[in-house]
C-alpha cells in the first residue's frame, strides 16, 4: 500500500460533496475489489471515502411491486433476507453464491454494480430483471446502465444509492463457478417479467448482455428445447485459460437450460 487519505463520510450527501471537490478520490464500500486494486497499483486515489454502514444505503424493502435494495447491503444480508427470499428468491440465491463467506460478509451490491466486473453475478440479475439503478443524480434503467467491461453509465462522483427490482412472475439464475474465486465462467439469469422474457448473461462476454435470440425463442414458452435453435455468436465471447469462447458459448446454453429447469421447480 502507499500513503493515501481516509475519510469516513457521515452521509451520502457529504460523500458526494467530497467527491465533487476531490475528483481523484474513490468511494470505499466493502473494499473487496478496491483494496486488491490499490495493492496492485491499478488505482491510486488521493482519498478513500468510506461509505460503509451509512444508514441511507442500508435498506431492503418490498413495496409497490418493487424490491428496493440499498447499495450498502452486503451479499450475505441479501442472501438471507426474508424480504428478498419472498419477493425474488432467485436474487437471494444469486447473492448466496457470490465468492466465499468472507466476500459475502464484506462486499456490497452497490460496489458490485458500480464495478461491473464482466464475471460478476449481480449485473445478471439487475439486467435480467430490468431493474433501475438509482444514484445521487438520477435513475438509470439497467438496459442503459451496463456499458461493457468495467464500464457503466455512472458519471464522475455519481454514487449508487439503491437498486429497484420490479417483481418478476418468476426468475432463476444458474452459473458455472470458477472453482477458485466463485466468479461466473458463465452465468444466466432468466426472468418472466410483465414486459416479457428477459435473459441476461454474465461471465461469457466482455460485459453482461441480453441474449436476445433466447428471449425470442422463450417468448413462445419457457421450454429448454426452444434454446437449441437460439443463435449465440461465439466470436465476441471471452477466451482465456479458463475456457475458450466455444466452450463458453456451450456453457451459456447449458446454464440457460438449468435456469429453466429451476424455473419449473426441477433441480
Ligand atoms: C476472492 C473474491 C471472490 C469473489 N467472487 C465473486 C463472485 O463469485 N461473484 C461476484 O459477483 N463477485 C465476486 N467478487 C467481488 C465481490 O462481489 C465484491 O465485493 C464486489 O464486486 C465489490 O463490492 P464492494 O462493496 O467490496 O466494493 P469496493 O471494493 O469497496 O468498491 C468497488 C468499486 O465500486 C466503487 N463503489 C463502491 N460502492 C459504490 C457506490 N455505492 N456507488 C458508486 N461507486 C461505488 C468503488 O469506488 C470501487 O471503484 C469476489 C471478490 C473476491 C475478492
Amino acid at each position: 500500500m502507499y500513503a493515501l487519505n481516509y475519510v469516513k463520510a457521515k452521509s451520502v450527501q457529504e460523500a458526494a460533496e467530497f467527491l465533487a471537490a476531490n475528483p481523484e478520490a474513490k468511494l470505499l464500500a466493502g473494499g473487496m475489489t478496491l483494496l486488491p486494486t490499490l495493492k496492485q497499483r491499478l488505482a491510486r486515489p488521493t482519498h478513500l471515502v468510506d461509505i460503509a454502514g451509512l444508514p441511507e444505503l442500508r435498506r431492503i424493502e418490498a413495496k409497490g411491486g418493487r424490491l428496493v435494495v440499498g447499495a450498502g447491503m452486503k451479499h450475505h444480508e441479501v442472501a438471507t433476507s426474508a424480504v428478498v427470499k419472498k419477493a425474488i428468491p432467485a436474487l437471494a440465491g444469486l447473492a448466496g453464491e457470490i465468492g466465499d463467506p468472507q466476500v459475502r460478509n464484506q462486499g456490497t451490491i452497490g460496489g458490485s454494480v458500480a464495478n461491473n466486473d464482466p464475471a460478476a453475478d449481480y449485473p445478471a440479475a439487475v439486467l435480467g430483471l430490468g431493474a433501475t439503478v438509482v444514484t445521487t443524480k438520477r435513475e438509470i434503467a439497467a438496459d442503459d446502465y451496463f456499458q461493457g467491461l468495467f464500464t457503466t453509465a455512472l458519471g464522475e462522483g455519481e454514487i449508487v444509492v439503491r437498486v429497484e427490482f420490479p417483481l418478476p412472475k418468476k426468475a432463476a439464475y444458474c452459473k458455472f463457478h470458477h472453482p477458485a474465486s466463485g466468479y461466473a465462467v458463465a452465468g444466466v439469469f432468466i426472468a418472466q417479467t410483465a414486459g416479457g422474457v428477459r435473459v441476461a448473461v454474465t461471465g461469457a462476454g466482455p460485459g453482461v448482455f441480453r441474449w436476445s435470440a433466447a428471449e425470442a425463442a422463450l417468448a413462445k414458452g419457457l421450454k429448454p428445447a426452444a434454446l437449441e435453435s437460439a443463435k449465440l455468436d461465439a466470436s465476441g465471447l471471452n477466451s482465456d485459460i479458463h475456457a475458450d469462447r466455444e466452450y463458453r458459448a456451450n456453457l451459456v446454453r447449458v446454464m440457460a437450460k438449468r435456469a429453466l429447469a429451476k424455473l419449473s421447480g426441477k433441480k
